[in-house]
């Protein structure tokens, strides 16, 4: 944090503002430039609030945070290095991080049944993918709109597990259903309209399944790095951070607008994996293949798409949803092509 002062401020008012932020626990550090003097706060600044100091002096001109105000998901956190994070399912482990080949999670928006999510699970396997998606619990805009199975889900997501030996992910909203989900899930997913739920975001901080944390629709940066900060500073390291479009004034043409300028932000400011979900950000199928293959060339570590048997008759997202063969044929076509040129291909990735 530093303090700018304004021109002429009388030198003992710098020395009452420097003594009375050292009864804060502060160390002020005087610099005197050409026309201006400016106080460096050394010591413990991310939970000050510059308006605090500010109000001590009408000679201060302003307060500027130099500092990142998240700490643990700061890139600095870990001295520059990227995390990786390293998940155990039936199939092996597998990794998301920077130096990774790329992960693909796919499936549907939610499990309707055994057969669907069986029979999805064991085609996007084929075409590659490591993780199967799919809703029990489902944040919908209208509570008359499917809600998802619940509990019952759960069951069939175990079952497309053992059978296709995938590692699941599959979305909570209510702290109380934790546990159970946990006893299924390999990761758990945090929505975007739950990134803010402070509660949730601090329970799951305090269990130890890796977490995937969706960006909220109107969050900025900052704001996602904060929430995602709850979770490691409730003890849990593992958080990937998915980038799955934000609002902006187009609702006609594509549901969300995708950011894929977050990759290359997220790459400065945080250790933590990246993933992208191209299937909510525009929601509509036809649209997905080309960002997902612009996502992987941008340096995303992981995708996020939404696959159904047969998108017309699927209970939500259907619009957006691709078929497994047109999920085939992006995995093994298109984003074969990019990710190998970009080195995150499984057979030429990085240091493996
Ligand atoms: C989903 O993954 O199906 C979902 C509801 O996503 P989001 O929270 O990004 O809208
Ligand atoms: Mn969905």
């Amino acid at each position: 944090m530093i303090i700018v002062m304004q021109p002429g401020a009388p030198e003992l008012e710098i020395e009452r503002i420097s003594d009375e932020l050292r009864t804060w626990g502060l160390h002020p550090e005087k610099i005197v430039g050409q026309y201006k003097v400016v106080i460096g706060l050394v010591g413990e600044t991310a939970g000050l609030q510059p308006e605090r100091i500010q109000e001590l002096s009408p000679w201060i001109e302003e307060v500027v945070r130099v500092e990142q105000p998240f700490k643990r998901a700061s890139r600095e956190f870990r001295h520059g290095q990227p995390s990786d994070i390293a998940i155990d399912t039936p199939n092996g482990t597998v990794v998301f991080g920077e130096a990774q080949p790329l992960v693909v999670v796919a499936g549907p928006c939610s499990v309707e049944n055994e057969e669907m999510i069986v029979e999805t699970a064991l085609r996007v396997k084929a075409a590659g993918a490591k993780f199967l998606r799919g809703g029990a619990y489902k944040p919908r805009t209208s509570p008359y709109a499917f809600q998802g199975h619940g509990e019952s889900a759960l069951e069939l997501l175990a079952a497309a597990r053992a059978a296709s030996g995938l590692g699941i992910i599959t979305e909570v909203m209510d702290t109380a259903d934790i546990d159970k989900i946990a006893q299924v899930a390999d990761v758990l997913q945090v929505g975007a309209r739950n990134m803010q739920n402070f509660a949730l975001l601090k329970k799951i901080g305090a269990q130890n399944k890796p977490v995937l944390l969706k960006r909220g629709m109107s969050a900025t940066i900052e704001e996602w790095l904060m929430a995602a900060e709850y979770i490691l500073a409730g003890g849990n390291p593992n958080v990937i951070l998915c980038e799955r479009g934000i609002r902006t004034f187009d609702t006609r043409y594509t549901r969300n607008t995708l950011d894929l300028s977050v990759i290359p932000v997220l790459r400065k400011l945080t250790h933590l994996p990246i993933m992208i979900d191209p299937s909510h950000g525009t929601g509509k199928s036809e649209y997905v293949p080309a960002m997902a293959m612009a996502a992987v060339a941008a340096g995303t570590d992981a995708l996020m798409i939404e696959v159904h048997p047969n998108p017309a008759k699927a209970l939500s997202d259907g619009p957006q949803s691709l078929t497994p063969e047109r999920f085939d044929r992006l995995m093994r076509e298109e984003l074969a092509v990019i990710a190998q040129a970009v080195g995150r291909w499984p057979q030429v990735a990085v240091g493996v």
